[in-house]
């Protein structure tokens, strides 16, 4: 097998139905799974302190290889040593490719066979992004695990549009492979102006493929039978599903991954992390997830409560001296009552959308935790559907 991940490796127990304990280890430590990584898009959870995600039961961080490309520079991450040391984070790291970026913020992006030209969404500056290029980029920043590029198209897209996107993320998958490979193999390229210490060896990684494939199961098959064909993988990650689909096709099209892909390693279902969401893929077999709801959400004053969402600056709250949560551990709910919370919302007072951030972020790490404890005690199928049925009644 690929010398590319033997420091990577993951077991699992507990199994109910699809669901599953399981344990990721990486060059950075293990992840208890199924696990949220909260979203550190530039480098950072926003709003919070290294410090605070940990507390707040962060394991694994989620960074954006297109953001960290264009500012600071992924050779300047590089020679500050790597995005574990840049930021400070000791623990496990994933860079996202970037595609979604690049489809979604980019300008006058053009798509061709060889990958995508763009214009910065910072400085209008042009950039060309091929598999081989988004390699050299997520091997400098570093993370423990790095994305391939694929091609994002709408959630509805007709079968055809599908079809030809998810062929092409195939043969760019075997482009990032071969170029990952040859720069384990012979090393990165030297820092043009001699930043700093020069590490050409890059640290140990690995490469997940996507499953893409729209909300067409025979897609989906036809993509999770191709990378698999393609060798062997230490996680597989499912792509293009939150992006307007409806949840019943979701839901379905996680059923046709889950029936394709090996149970032996993790499933990462990438952008999909709303708490009902988290629920209902574990129980179709996902490991890992992100999704930048909580903290985008949390500085818009929306909280995530068992009950539902809560929007703390409603007038309701003005006396209200209950937590966001009674019984949270998080560090705001700790502390801080709903008044005063949305009195610093009203006084447009920073510490107020940190604080809400930081709820959202131990509430969804506090849901897989709480999965993981049912799981453990054979006790999934019905705290789940309790759990579920509450958020949603
Ligand atoms: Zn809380």
């Amino acid at each position: 097998m690929p010398s590319t991940h033997t420091e990577f490796s993951f077991r699992t127990a507990h199994d109910c139905g699809s669901a599953r304990v399981g344990w990721f280890t990486t060059p950075h430590g293990e992840v208890e799974t199924p696990a949220f990584m909260p979203v550190a898009t530039h480098g950072v959870v926003r709003g919070l302190s290294m410090e605070e995600v940990r507390a707040a039961g962060g394991q694994m961080l989620l960074a954006n290889a297109y953001h960290l490309y264009l500012r600071p520079g992924d050779m300047m991450i590089r020679a500050l040593g790597g995005l574990h040391a840049f930021t400070r984070w000791n623990g496990p790291m994933l860079t996202d490719s970037g595609g979604f970026q690049v489809f979604s913020l980019a300008k006058l992006r053009t798509v061709t066979e060889e990958g995508v030209t763009f214009r910065s969404h910072l400085d209008g500056s042009m950039h060309e992004y091929t598999p081989e290029h988004v390699m050299r980029i997520e091997r400098n920043i570093g993370a423990d695990v790095i994305m391939q590029l694929d091609e994002l198209i709408a959630g509805q897209a007709e079968f055809a549009d599908s079809c030809a996107a998810m062929e092409r993320s195939l043969r760019w998958l075997d482009r990032c492979r071969v170029e990952f490979d040859r720069i384990g193999r012979e090393g990165r390229a030297p820092t043009a102006d001699h930043l700093g210490a020069d590490d050409l060896a890059p640290p140990p990684q690995t490469l997940f493929p996507i499953v893409q494939g729209g909300i067409h199961a025979e897609l989906r098959r036809a993509s999770a039978r191709g990378i698999l064909e393609r060798g062997d993988w230490a996680g597989v990650a499912i792509g293009g599903l939150s992006v307007g689909e409806a949840k019943p096709d979701l839901h379905a099209m996680l059923e046709v991954c889950d029936a394709e892909l090996p149970r032996r390693v993790p499933r990462y279902l990438m952008g999909v992390g709303f708490p009902d969401d988290l629920i209902e893929g574990v129980r179709r077999g996902i490991d890992l997830f992100d999704c930048v709801a909580p903290t985008r959400m949390g500085r818009d004053g929306t909280v995530f409560t068992p009950d539902g969402k809560v929007q703390v600056r409603k007038s309701s709250h003005r006396t209200d001296r209950r937590p966001l949560v009674e019984g949270c551990d998080c560090a705001c709910c700790a502390q801080y009552d709903r008044a005063y919370l949305r009195h610093l919302f009203a006084s447009d007072e920073m510490l107020g959308l940190r604080l809400v951030a930081l709820h959202n972020v131990a509430f969804l790490n506090g849901i897989m935790r709480d999965a993981r404890r049912a799981l453990v005690a054979g006790e999934f199928a019905t705290w789940s559907a309790d759990w579920l049925a509450r958020y949603r009644g």
